[in-house]
């Protein structure tokens, strides 16, 4: 066990219910309607411990083998964990197995590895399809014309449940112009999206563009630095 440390994380996690209350305010958004993800990758299990005192539940981590070993760490907490790293074959098995999300999925053979190593005993897995809307950050993502097979093929699969779309766009400056890809984000949800497959999830905005985020129909922000600090 580690100790829960830095007070400044409850302050830090205050602040950013804040700010998403506020852009919830700002934008006509139902109150309460956008979660947040703490993203603690490379920040330690006490700084997680800090935010799970101070009420956040879920958090996202970006690397396997650190994850479980927080997991490890934190096992006596009731933490939900979201997967929003790049997804490898070779990982597939432990993150089934681990997690309870995945945010980052972008290809139908990963997706079947899911499915097939879920454990039986769990709940679907629920993923996100990531999608590169425009210049990512990442080469990560499928691109937007690629989503209605990649949605097709997944869709069917047990144990996997996809219940939206995800987006990291590339870093831009101004609310107008962060807007834009998390529009585009949105309007593609809107065209694959179907009575028996809604796609409610829209995981979109950082620290830094949470507000545009918001603005366009973000229900799920995934922030680290405005929580945690600069990371290590
Ligand atoms: C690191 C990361 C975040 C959090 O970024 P911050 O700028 O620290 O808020 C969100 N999403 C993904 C996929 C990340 O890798």
């Amino acid at each position: 066990m580690t100790p829960a440390a830095d007070p400044a994380v409850a302050t830090h996690l205050a602040e950013v219910q804040q700010r998403i209350r506020a852009a919830e305010s700002r934008f006509g958004r139902e109150p309460g309607s956008v979660a947040l993800l703490a993203v603690s990758k490379r920040q330690s299990a006490g700084a997680i411990r800090a935010a799970q005192a101070a009420g956040q539940l879920a958090f996202g981590e970006n690397y396997l083998q650190e994850a479980l070993a927080k997991m490890a760490d934190l096992a006596d907490l009731p933490l939900e964990w979201h997967f929003i790293g790049e997804i490898q074959s070779n990982k597939t098995r432990q993150i089934a197995a681990h997690f309870r999300w995945v945010h980052g999925l972008a290809d139908a053979h990963h997706a079947e590895r899911l499915s097939r190593q879920r454990p039986p005993g769990l709940p679907p897995l629920k993923a996100c399809l990531q999608i590169n809307v425009s210049g990512e950050a990442t080469k990560n993502g499928v691109p937007p014309e690629a989503a209605t097979a990649l949605l097709a093929a997944c869709r069917q699969l047990p144990g996997l449940e996809v219940v939206g779309l995800m987006a990291m766009p590339a870093p831009a400056v101004g609310e107008a112009a962060q807007r834009q890809p998390f529009l585009a984000l949105r309007q593609l949800r809107d065209r694959l999206a179907s009575p028996d497959c809604p796609l409610r999830e829209l995981s979109m905005g950082m620290s830094d563009d949470l507000e545009a985020a918001i603005a366009e129909g973000a229900t799920l922000v995934r922030i680290g630095t405005a929580i945690f600090g600069a990371r290590a």
